[in-house]
């Protein structure tokens, strides 16, 4: 096996952030220490669960500072495809009486596309909107699809191949003007702790997020639903977080996820500063590379950067890199295998996606690392064509 010499040491290079993180030692530190001090049941009426329901209060006021709402706003889930489901499923169930059409972009994540597919078999209806040819969303286009029925517009925030930012914000904002009853979901996944979310003031009623793409662990994440909003609840059992979300807090898991947004809340702007430097450090070397053609534009965010190869598919691609230890996606992982509609939605050939790569930041990357990363790029390139 090849290895990659970085810094005078055979070293990893990971570059699939947008996948999942490396957890960072304070929420490795944060599990062990609660695992150990503050393992009791938060529901137990003892000393133990105090403990153990205290932890998770603070966390949950750290995340509504964060994010700018109140705490008794803010649920925890197993993860973003949960905290999806619930705003989805449950989202349009409690709004039964105010219609049954749903609008949704593109290029949402599966874990929102495949809940409205499951709609439709029960009687929605779903309008889907398109980029510009230019790649960019519109807010006039979620705004004209909004009817006297429509229920729930469906958005991410940044999108998880590309690193498109949608306007979700203004598209709250109008589709409200039009019919004040819509609830308006956005999937902050790509963008939570990475850029500023600040819900006061603003017309998003729910929002996902994920603690295992900052620096947290797989199995936990959140939902904001605002306080006068109604979901109802998607599983049903105890009488956790109001029902809302009921089954046993996972408290070590939450733990680190507060150890996270600690460490990360005040530092935002500035990492995103130097993500941007990266990005436009990695898009130079990328575009003396004839044979790629970058698919993320520069109005995207920029920890996410997404190119093709011509004539080289991704998982080629993407295998000779890991030989050297350098770990990249072949588009999101939760659409392994499967045509990339994210690609084809922004109007790239198919020949554009099934070449692609995707390379995603965290606050480890440096610019050694990408200058590694195109060498090996450059490498296989060569290597690769001869072996066709
Ligand atoms: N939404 C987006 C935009 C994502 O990138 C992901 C993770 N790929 C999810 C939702 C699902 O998150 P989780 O892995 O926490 O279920």
């Amino acid at each position: 096996m090849l290895r990659n010499i970085f810094r005078g040491a055979p070293m990893e290079i990971y570059l699939d952030n947008a996948a999942t993180t490396k957890p960072c030692k304070l929420a490795v530190d944060a599990v062990i220490h609660t695992a150990e001090n503050a393992y009791g049941n938060p529901s137990s009426l003892h000393r133990k669960g105090f403990i153990s329901e205290k932890k998770i209060n603070v966390v949950r006021d750290e995340i509504a500072d964060l994010l700018m709402c109140r705490p008794e706003e803010i649920y925890f889930t197993s993860g973003a495809t949960e905290s999806n489901n619930i705003a989805i499923m449950a989202g349009v169930v409690a709004r039964r009486r105010a219609g049954n059409h749903i609008i949704i972009s593109a290029i949402e994540h599966p874990s929102v596309i495949e809940c409205t597919e499951h709609l439709k078999i029960l009687g929605y209806q779903v309008s889907v909107i398109y980029p510009s040819e230019t790649g960019e969303f519109r807010v006039d286009d979620f705004a004209k699809a909004v009817t006297p029925q429509t229920a729930l517009v469906s958005c991410m925030l940044v999108n998880n191949e590309v690193g498109t930012i949608l306007p979700i914000i203004e598209i709250a904002r109008q589709v409200k003007n039009i019919n004040e009853k819509v609830v308006v979901h956005c999937d902050a996944v790509q963008a939570f702790l990475k850029m500023p979310i600040k819900l006061r003031g603003c017309s998003i009623d729910i929002l996902s997020f994920s603690a295992h793409k900052v620096g947290g662990f797989k199995g936990v994440g959140g939902l904001y639903i605002r306080r006068e909003v109604k979901v109802l609840p998607l599983i049903h059992g105890g009488a956790q977080q109001n029902g809302m979300r009921p089954g046993t807090e996972p408290v070590e898991l939450i733990a680190a996820l507060g150890a996270v947004v600690n460490n990360k809340a005040t530092n935002i702007a500035k990492q995103y500063e130097i993500y941007r430097e990266l990005n436009l450090y990695l898009r130079e070397k990328l575009e003396q590379i004839p044979s790629i053609s970058i698919n993320s534009t520069l109005n995207d965010a920029p920890y996410i950067i997404n190119f093709s190869v011509q004539g080289i598919r991704s998982e080629i691609m993407l295998h000779f890199l890991a030989q050297s230890d350098i770990f990249v996606s072949s588009g999101s992982a939760c659409s392994k295998g499967k045509e990339n509609y994210v690609l084809s939605a922004l109007g790239k050939s198919k020949q554009q996606s099934d070449t692609a790569i995707r390379v995603s930041f965290c606050e480890d990357t440096t610019k050694e690392m990408l200058d590694i990363l195109t060498q090996q790029i450059c490498l296989g390139i060569d290597s690769l064509a001869k072996t066709k």
